[in-house]
């Protein structure tokens, strides 16, 4: 806008001053052949009056007028308004319309009368100071018969001439004006009709520049600036059309960056970042948005990225490592895989760092591991003891009886103890694999609850334990499979008589609340110190090893309750502390009524 203009100025301006520079000087140069050609005209017309008067003067010369010279040539003034003079040949005035010729003083010496005795006739323009005024003689000589009279003159004040010329100024100067200024008006109107275009080209550049890519020109005229505008708006359909491209493209590159599990953080040859993604975001710990264009190492504090970035740009092609992130206060293993971003010509411009977050896996693996470790030890002590047992049975036949029943027993409870964990091995792998899908029908929770309580109460009464169980009347309807369920419910009565002693006792107990069966199971046993809390549903957690073997546990127990209750859509808890009972409760969502 500010560039159009001012050239709309620029132009209009010198169109401007060739026209004032014209107009002046046409005036000027008019005004001063007018002043010239009225005074060459006036100055013939001097020169006639001049010669009207020659025959009157002759007779005045000759001294043959006497006193009426005077009155008649003071008369001829007054009619034609010129002044007129008779002057002798030795200068002295003899008759003059204006003045009196006795006062006034010889004029043998007036450059007209100087030049008319030389040339016949002469012209002069001078002040007068007779009449006061700036004035222009004609002088003529007078001559009769070859004898030389004296002059006649003929003068008129100039301010008849100067009246004319200022007339015929003030004429040209009017029409100078006013061509003038009809000539600037059309030169605006043509120089807006130029710039215009131009103008308008500019604001859309302008706004085209700013982000409004949709933005055309008005391509009205035939000319060169309708074909410039023409090509300016196929330039912008162009620039519209490639930008749309690139941003597409860009965008369909965010959103699968953005949808990406792995982080992605690329950065340039000064290690300014680039792109960050949300993945790398989460991992690293950073907002991607305020991290654009920052260099690395004030992004993240993370050691390791930064040294990778470092190592690929300083030429060490390929960087993968598996690395610990102490990130947010969370430990976290994560893959590193940082390549070079080559341009085209095999220019290196930055650099791509790959995060792949295998903490999960990670997990799973010693998991596993620990698992198979777990399952080996716990099958070897029975192995071993069996082994040990029926060797030396073996290697000594004379060996007593009675050694020889107790040993028996022996081998018979550490069988019994390895079916038991072959068994809970089994239920668990069902439970865990995609087999472990369970069947579901409706069943009353109270029946089973009832059915697995009396495969306790003689357990129990044999310990010296108190056994209550408490179960609704009418029927508590959940979908489940009836046999986990039980299987469920023994493992938590199981514990609950294994883990309290004589004189506690152990209460089973069911009630609704809401949509949910609620169970809960009782006990004023050892309990269970809150550090284990978390961690007493993992498979082989015991917190008394010992203890637990003396008793014939598996460590898989509460395990298989957790999965069965999972199966179910239900949730298991517990309440403990250490020496002040354990209560275990399983939730698990009632049919909807009427259904
Ligand atoms: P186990 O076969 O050893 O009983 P579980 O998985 O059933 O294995 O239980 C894991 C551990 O939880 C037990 O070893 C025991 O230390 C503790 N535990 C379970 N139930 C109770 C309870 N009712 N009272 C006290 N401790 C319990």
């Amino acid at each position: 806008m500010v560039v159009a203009s001012r050239f709309f100025w620029r132009l209009y301006a010198s169109y401007a001053v060739l026209i004032v520079v014209g107009v002046v000087t046409v005036g000027v140069l008019a005004a001063r052949r007018v002043a010239r050609d009225t005074e060459a005209e006036t100055g013939r017309s001097l020169e006639v009056r001049a010669r009207l008067l020659h025959d009157l003067a002759v007779v005045a010369l000759r001294g043959e007028a006497g006193d009426a010279l005077g009155a008649r040539v003071r008369r001829l003034g007054a009619e034609t308004g010129t002044r007129y003079t008779v002057i002798a040949a030795d200068g002295t005035v003899i008759a003059d319309s204006d003045e009196e010729p006795a006062e006034m003083d010889n004029h043998g010496n007036r450059p007209e009368v100087l030049d008319a005795a030389t040339a016949g006739r002469g012209r002069a323009v001078r002040f007068s100071r007779t009449v006061a005024e700036r004035m222009m003689y004609v002088a003529l000589t007078v001559d009769d018969q070859g004898q030389r009279l004296g002059y006649v003159r003929a003068s008129l004040p100039l301010t008849v001439l100067r009246a004319r010329t200022s007339d015929v100024r003030a004429l040209v100067g009017f029409g100078g004006v006013v061509a003038a200024l009809v000539a600037l008006i059309i030169g605006a109107f043509v120089a807006r009709r130029v710039t215009a275009p131009l103008v308008s080209m500019t604001t859309a550049a302008e706004a085209i520049a700013a982000g409004e890519y949709g933005r055309r020109v008005p391509a009205a005229s035939n000319d060169e600036i309708g074909a410039l505008a023409g090509a300016f708006n196929r330039m912008a359909a162009q620039l519209e059309s490639r930008l749309a491209t690139i941003t597409e493209d860009r965008s369909k590159l965010l959103t699968i960056l953005g949808g990406m599990v792995e982080g992605v953080i690329a950065v340039d040859g000064e290690q300014r970042i680039v792109h960050l993604n949300a993945a790398a975001g989460r991992i690293l710990h950073v907002t991607p948005g305020e991290t654009l264009g920052r260099p690395v190492w004030e992004v993240t504090r993370v050691r390791q990225v930064r040294t990778a970035f470092e190592r690929v740009l300083r030429g060490a092609g390929e960087v993968t490592e598996e690395v610990q992130l102490e990130v947010g206060g969370e430990e976290r293993t994560v893959q590193l895989h940082a390549a070079r971003l080559v341009s085209g010509q095999d220019v290196l411009v930055g650099a791509v760092l790959v995060l792949h977050d295998v903490t999960e896996l990670r997990r799973l693996e010693t998991v596993r591991r620990d698992f198979v470790a777990n399952v080996s030890h716990e099958l070897k002590t029975p192995i071993t003891a069996i082994r040990g047992l029926v060797d030396t049975i073996v290697d000594d036949p004379d060996m007593p009886a009675s050694v020889r029943r107790d040993f028996e027993r022996k081998i018979q409870r550490q069988s019994e103890r390895l079916a038991l964990l072959v068994t809970d091995l089994l239920t668990l792998a069902r439970l865990e694999s995609a087999e472990g899908v369970l069947e579901a029908e409706p069943l009353d929770l109270g029946e089973i609850v009832r059915r697995s309580a009396g495969n306790f109460r003689a357990a129990a009464a044999d310990k010296g334990l108190v056994f209550t169980v408490d179960v609704p009347g009418d029927q508590v309807t959940v979908s489940g499979d009836p046999d986990a369920l039980e299987l469920m419910l023994n493992n938590l009565l199981d514990n609950a008589v294994k883990y309290t002693l004589a004189g506690g006792t152990v209460t089973v107990r069911l009630h609704r609340e809401n949509d949910t069966a609620v169970l809960e199971i009782l006990d004023t046993g050892i309990g269970i110190g809150k550090e284990h809390h978390d961690r007493i549903f993992e498979r082989f957690y015991r917190v008394d090893l010992a203890r637990s073997r003396e008793l014939g546990g598996t460590g898989l127990g509460l395990s298989i309750v957790k999965h069965i209750c999972w199966a179910h859509g239900g949730q298991v808890g517990l309440d403990s502390a250490l020496g002040a009972g354990t209560t275990f409760h399983v939730r698990i969502p009632l049919i909807p009524q009427g259904v």
